[in-house]
């Protein structure tokens, strides 16, 4: 253990999306923080996952981070759903007058560490936490191990648990790593990384006989794709043909481009609320507070706006004094996880075929989908939600 426990205001463990853009918020309000992360910067630099980004999230990027958003990012006007044969899309400009942004989640991570080696505050890169303590205290910590095997401990104010869906914070917040309301799905999904140019220039959700499919692209060069499969199917065990064959069933129009497949990995996943987002000094946000089954791209956009909840009540504390607005962070931030909850349920539930599925059930689903795509009502519900609601937050712009 080391003699001097390192001193800030704002521990923050994690530095994914969430953690990083709270420091950042924080810095921008001459509030201190230190962040921690398991991971080598390279590491975090290189990992794909996410890839689209709300309306207001890119604002929120865009105003305190970088432009790179506007600029490298693809502006999406629609999406496309494909079933029983036909391709209908979804006009996002004319139905609700915004667009989304395919700019991927590491591109996001190089800019919000960029920002914090301009601040002179790197993120403290392969730092392991082993337990946040103190919780009741005034003094919480965040204590772990660093890659040489010392010990390191933050001493702060206030600990933030941004540490995603395996978080160790939430220990001290619900009592364990899974107090949560949960949702498992029957199904998983087979994705693959392909060296090839985009077949659809928009994302395309498909459900056929055979399930879910989605068209989805990183850049010019790779393209993202995943096929609905068994939670236990092994990665190695689908040959590159059947890969093949499985994603161009869900295509009801076009020859999908076919090129190297360099990555085959299977993602599994759940609804997940914790129990609370705080207990004492230690709040949760991003994916420690709640994950979402990426269907309805809603993952770090949500992330963000516990970030702005978050940013506006520790601003208030560390200007005033005044616990009000920590005090409401929980309820503040629990309005739009629970409607983002149902968005992306709605459309997981919508596009997938449960291994159980009755032929009722295949009718109705089939049903549901004209529904949506026949009337306008309804596509707009889906546009606003996908291209994501205001954050309603204040706080964030200076
Ligand atoms: C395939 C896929 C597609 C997706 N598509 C979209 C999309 O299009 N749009 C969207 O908005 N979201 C999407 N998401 C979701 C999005 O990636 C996550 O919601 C987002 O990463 C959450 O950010 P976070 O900062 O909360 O957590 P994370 O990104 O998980 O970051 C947590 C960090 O904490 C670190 N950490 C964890 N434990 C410890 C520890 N004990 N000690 C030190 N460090 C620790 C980790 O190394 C990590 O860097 C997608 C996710 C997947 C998997």
């Amino acid at each position: 253990m080391p003699t001097q426990p390192l001193r800030t205001q704002v521990g923050i463990l994690g530095a994914g999306p969430a953690g990083l853009l709270l420091a950042q918020l924080l810095h921008r309000a001459g509030i201190d923080s230190i962040v921690v992360d398991q991971r080598s910067r390279e590491d975090i630099e290189e990992t794909v996952k996410a890839g689209i980004v709300e309306s207001p999230a890119a604002e929120v990027l865009a105003t305190t981070v970088s432009d790179r958003v506007y600029r490298d990012g693809a502006k999406h006007d629609g999406i496309a759903f494909h079933f029983d044969g036909q391709a209908h899309r979804f006009d996002f400009q004319d139905l609700v007058g915004r667009s989304v942004y395919l700019y991927p989640q590491h591109e996001v991570l190089k800019d919000l560490i960029a920002a914090r080696i301009d601040a002179g505050v790197a993120p403290l890169f392969e730092h392991t936490a082993t337990s946040v303590e103190d919780a009741d205290s005034d003094r919480p910590r965040i204590v772990g191990t660093t890659a040489d095997g010392s010990g390191f401990e933050i001493e702060a104010d206030v600990v933030v648990g941004a540490d995603g869906s395996g978080s160790i914070a939430r220990i001290p917040v619900v009592g364990s790593q899974q107090g949560g309301f949960f949702r498992e799905y029957p199904f998983a999904w087979y994705g693959v990384l392909v060296e090839a140019p985009p077949s659809s220039e928009e994302l395309i959700y498909s459900r056929s006989e055979e399930g879910f499919v989605l068209i989805s692209s990183r850049n010019r060069e790779v393209q993202r794709m995943y096929f609905q499969c068994d939670p236990a199917t092994d990665p190695a065990s689908v040959s590159d043909d059947e890969i093949w064959a499985k994603l161009q069933a869900g295509v009801t129009t076009d020859e999908l481009k076919r090129g190297p497949i360099f990555r085959k990995d299977v993602l599994r996943f759940r609804s997940f609320v914790a129990h609370r987002l705080r207990h004492g000094r230690v709040f949760l946000m991003g994916d420690a507070a709640h994950t979402v089954p990426p269907t309805g791209a809603k993952g770090m956009n949500l992330a963000i706006s516990d970030v702005l909840w978050l940013n506006r009540a520790l601003r208030e504390f560390f200007g005033s004094g005044s616990e009000t607005l920590l005090e409401s962070y929980e309820t503040d931030a629990l309005d739009r996880i629970w409607k983002a909850q149902h968005f992306s349920y709605w459309m997981t539930t919508m596009l997938h075929i449960a291994p159980d599925a009755s032929d009722f059930d295949r009718r109705r689903g089939l049903g549901e989908l004209r529904l949506v795509t026949g009337s306008r009502a309804a596509q707009e519900y889906l546009a606003e939600a996908y291209t994501g609601w205001d954050y309603g937050v204040d706080g964030w712009r200076d």
